[in-house]
Order: structure tokens, then C-alpha cells, then sequence
């Protein structure tokens, strides 16, 4: 049996019909478990109408009042992160714990979104003329759409729809379609909050969905997230339509690691940013940088790790879930073969991984390739999957001349004991979120996420100040109030006395 979903309107499920749907996968098990609806222009027009009406009430409603309902649901998303971590689970195919781990790095962004009294303070400068005043004070957008990824169905429209409707903001989110579930529970939490009708909205869809809400003129403003060259067309497209725009695309991830760094430790942070969530995280790490001699050493340790995984289905407590369609899977394995035709070894074939899930699941184990080069496929293509990729070099200067060479800079870490190294890295890579140490470095809620290059097109990153600024507008009143010594004419363009 397979269930409809459908969109969130008016804070309530939709009572339309659909002309189109698509099928949602449970990609543990290979079958269809729901049809999504996929929304045309009209259905995208009246959930903007509904978002329209309620912005403009909710935009007045006190900092106070929007507060409560901000802290509301903190407590409720906090409550059922395990319902959540469940629906997510059951379409993209992550391992439970995963999923709920997106959960809590989503709930991070309500809870920085719930300061919002103190991040919507404006300055204040008395006197700065004569008895005249300036202050600056930000005020909502309106509608503001948020577009997301298959990969974090729950976490990317969290790093947006928190900070943009605590700001007076009323969204209309367009989740991925192939697992569009996770967002009409955090529909039903906002409801549940106290959110009034229309501040939060919901439309499933694909191509047709988001190209209404580009075009749309009550839209001010679009958040997308997802691979580079659609990002590309967004930013383009809701640019060229006056939109503010902010649009984070696709990644190709290097983890550089230094001749004196502790090799167990990297072995471990290597195998779990390489292969957590199945590869699918725009964070993970797909290639591996080793600086000569350790390549060698280094590969031998990441093969014991890797051959101690659990590949399964992700209810029965494994370390790594089924990539989320047939489709994306058959893509991933071929660049298997494509990396073996270009020359590179294949360490570990993840086709030959056991499994413990059901034969129709869309299972491909983790993967390692070494001697990649930079003109092979599966080195300058943004993979997706369990593929790790080492390329070896001779010195640092060369493994940063790879890194800042791509064409993608959303994350990327350096691995090493040498604190100088560390911070000459840090200085002189063209990438937008570092770490030390750390192999997925996604900045904690109060400083902003975003890559550099073709991993972010527009100007301002996620959440954090960034957020605020996005989806506000700024506004400076310089005021005074008139008694005689303001009178006389004077034509001449004011100076400050
Ligand atoms: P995608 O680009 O296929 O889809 C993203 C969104 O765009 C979805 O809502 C989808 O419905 C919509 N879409 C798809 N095709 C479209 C088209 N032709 N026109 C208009 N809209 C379209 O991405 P995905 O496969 O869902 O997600 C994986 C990608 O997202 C990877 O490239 C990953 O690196 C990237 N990603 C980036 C970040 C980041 O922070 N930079 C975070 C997560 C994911």
C-alpha cells in the first residue's frame, strides 16, 4: 500500500487533488511506499497567496509573541526528533542515528533562532547632528521560499525556516521529492507551536514547483541548496527576477593530511567522513590528500576500518544505509569501473560488500580508490556516494595547489600536528569552512555555513548573522523633533552641526 503525500497550506494537509505525482522509495527495501504530489503553478500561486496574507500579520506580531512560539517549538521538535529521525530514515535510507544526528544539528539553528529579540536589536546614535537622532532598525522580507536536498531532509530547511520566520518572515519550503515526508511533520510541529495558518507552508514538487516560485512576483526571496548546476540556474533565474537569492550547491570535499599527523586517528575520521550517510552529506569526504610517505601506511589502515562496517538497513542498526534511488546507486558504482579504466586501483570494490537488508534494497558498500589523479572522472565529478578517492602528492604546497585548483570549495580539512602548518593552511585555502583536525567542519548555528566558488552562489551563507541579514531588510531613520532653533531655509544639502 502506498500512502499519498501531499502539500501543507493554509496549516492544514492540502484538499486538493493532483494532476502529477511521483513515486517515494523506502530505499532499504527497493519498494514504493508513497506517491508524493507534484505541485503545478496554480497550486505553487495559492500557497504563495496564503503565505502572502499571513506575512503581513506576522511580520507585526510582537518579537515577544514570535518568540513563545519559536521556544514552542524547540520543545516539540526536540520531543519527537525520534519520529522524525524515523521518516527520514524510511525515505533516504540513512541509519537512524544519522537521521536523528541531522535532527539536533537542525534544532541548533531553532535554538540560536529563538535569541531572536537580541539578533533584530538595531543601533542607536543620539545626537549626532544637532539634537537629530539615527537608528537603524531590519524588518521582514515577506515571502521567502526554501528550496532543499534530497541529503538532509530535515536539516537544510532548518538552517533556513527558523531564522527566517523568528525574523517575520512567512516561508514557503519545497522539499526534495524524493523524500518529502520529515517536512510535513515539521509542518505539524509549527502548527502545533502556535504558528499561525499560512506562516509555514509546504510544496512538494520538482522543476515546475520552483520555477513558479522564481518567477513569482510575491516572492522576495529564495534560499536553495542542492547540486551546482541547478544552484547555478536558481541564482540566475530568481536574480534576473529581482529575487534575493542565496544558493549553495555542490561540493567535491579534500581531507589533506600531513606526513606527521597520528595515522589511526586519521584512518577513523577518513572512514567516517568518507562513508557516513553513505556518502551522501555535501560535507563528506571524497578525496583524500596524502603527502608522501603515508599513503601507503595510511590506505592499510582505512581497509581494516572499512571491512568492520555494517551495511544494512538502517532500522536495524548498522553503520551505513542504501543510497536513496536505484538510479543514484547505478551512477555511483559505475564510477567504480570509470576510475578502474582511468588507471586508478580499486583498494576496495563496495559491489562486493555483504549486507544485511532486503536483495531489492539500493545497496552499494563502501568504496576506496587509489592513485586517483586530477583528470580522472571520479576525481573532478562531485560523486555522491561511499567513494573515497586518495590522491597521493609530495609536499604540502602540491596538495594545496590541488585543493584551491577545484572548482568547488565548500568544506575541507587539514590533518596535523604541526600547528604552523595548520594555520598557514587555514590562511591560504580557497574554501569556505576549514577544519583542523576536524573532518567535517559544519559550522555550530551561531556562525554562518557556506562554501566558496561553485559551492555558493550569491552573498551571504546560511544561518547565523548571515541568516538575520538574508532574510531582513536594513532601514536607518534619522529623526529629530522641531522646536525654533530648527527654523529658517536653507537649500544647501544638510551638514552635520
Ligand atoms: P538537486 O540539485 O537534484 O535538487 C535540489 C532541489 O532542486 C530539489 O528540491 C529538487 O526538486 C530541485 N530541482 C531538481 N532539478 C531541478 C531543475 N531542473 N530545476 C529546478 N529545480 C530542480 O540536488 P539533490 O540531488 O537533491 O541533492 C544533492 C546535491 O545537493 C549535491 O550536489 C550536494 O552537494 C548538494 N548539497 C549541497 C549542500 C551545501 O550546503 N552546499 C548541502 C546539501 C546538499
Amino acid at each position: 500500500m502506498t500512502t499519498r503525500i501531499t502539500h501543507w497550506i493554509d496549516g492544514k494537509p492540502y484538499g486538493g487533488t493532483t494532476e502529477r505525482s511521483g513515486d517515494v522509495f523506502d530505499p532499504a527495501t527497493g519498494q514504493v511506499t508513497g506517491r508524493v504530489d507534484l505541485a503545478d503553478a496554480a497550486t505553487v500561486d495559492q500557497a504563495v497567496a496564503s503565505a502572502a496574507s499571513a506575512a503581513e500579520v506576522w511580520a507585526n506580531t510582537s518579537l515577544t509573541a514570535r518568540t513563545r512560539v519559536m521556544f514552542a517549538f524547540r520543545e516539540l521538535l526536540a520531543a519527537r526528533k525520534d519520529d522524525i529521525a524515523a521518516a527520514i530514515t524510511a525515505e533516504h535510507g540513512k541509519v537512524l542515528s544519522d537521521a536523528a544526528g541531522e535532527v539536533s544539528r537542525g534544532l541548533e539553528v531553532v535554538e540560536f533562532a529563538c535569541g531572536i529579540p537580541h539578533l533584530l536589536k538595531g543601533d542607536f546614535s543620539e545626537n549626532v547632528s544637532t539634537k537629530v537622532d539615527v537608528y537603524s532598525i531590519r524588518q521582514a522580507l515577506g515571502v521567502v521560499a526554501v528550496i532543499s536536498p534530497f541529503n538532509f531532509p530535515a536539516m537544510v530547511p532548518l538552517w533556513f525556516v527558523p531564522v527566517a520566520i523568528a525574523a517575520g518572515n512567512a516561508v514557503v519550503l519545497k522539499p526534495s521529492e524524493k523524500d518529502p515526508s520529515a517536512s510535513l511533520l515539521i509542518a505539524q510541529l509549527w502548527a502545533e507551536a502556535g504558528l499561525p495558518e499560512g506562516v509555514f507552508t509546504v510544496v512538494h514538487g520538482d522543476k515546475v514547483a520552483v520555477d513558479r516560485l522564481l518567477e513569482h512576483p510575491d516572492v522576495a526571496a529564495v534560499s536553495f541548496v542542492g547540486s551546482t548546476p541547478i544552484a547555478r540556474y536558481v541564482y540566475e533565474t530568481g536574480t534576473r527576477n529581482g529575487k534575493r537569492v542565496q544558493a549553495l550547491g555542490g561540493a567535491k570535499n579534500h581531507m589533506l593530511v600531513l606526513p606527521d599527523a597520528d595515522l589511526d586517528l586519521v584512518a577513523d575520521a577518513a572512514v567516517n567522513a568518507g562513508f557516513g550517510s553513505a556518502g551522501e552529506r555535501c560535507m563528506a569526504i571524497s578525496a583524500l590528500v596524502a603527502v608522501e610517505p603515508v599513503a601507503d601506511d595510511l590506505i592499510a589502515r582505512i581497509r581494516e576500518r572499512m571491512a568492520t562496517l555494517k551495511i544494512g538497513d538502517g532500522r536495524r542498526g548498522c553503520d551505513m544505509g542504501p543510497l536513496v534511488t536505484r538510479q543514484h546507486r547505478d551512477k555511483v558504482a559505475s564510477y567504480i569501473d570509470a576510475g578502474r579504466e582511468a588507471g586508478a586501483t580499486v583498494v576496495v570494490d563496495g559491489r562486493g560488500h555483504e549486507v544485511d537488508g532486503a536483495a531489492e534494497g539500493f545497496w552499494l558498500g563502501p568504496t576506496l580508490l587509489d592513485h586517483v589523479t586530477p583528470q580522472m572522472s571520479v576525481y573532478t565529478d562531485e560523486i555522491f556516494g561511499p567513494v573515497l578517492s586518495v590522491v597521493r602528492v609530495q609536499s604540502y604546497d602540491e596538495g594545496l595547489a590541488l585543493i584551491n585548483d577545484n572548482p568547488y570549495g565548500n568544506g575541507t580539512a587539514i590533518f596535523t600536528n604541526d600547528g604552523g602548518a595548520a594555520r598557514r593552511f587555514q590562511n591560504e585555502v580557497q574554501v569556505g569552512m576549514v577544519g583542523v583536525n576536524v573532518p567535517i567542519p559544519v559550522p555550530v548555528a551561531q556562525y554562518s555555513f557556506g562554501g566558496w566558488k561553485d559551492s555558493l552562489f550569491g552573498d551571504s551563507h546560511a544561518y547565523g548573522e548571515d541568516g538575520i541579514k538574508f532574510f531582513t531588510r536594513g532601514k536607518v531613520v534619522t529623526s529629530r523633533w522641531l522646536d525654533p532653533s530648527h527654523g529658517g531655509l536653507n537649500l544647501g544639502f544638510p551638514q552635520n552641526t
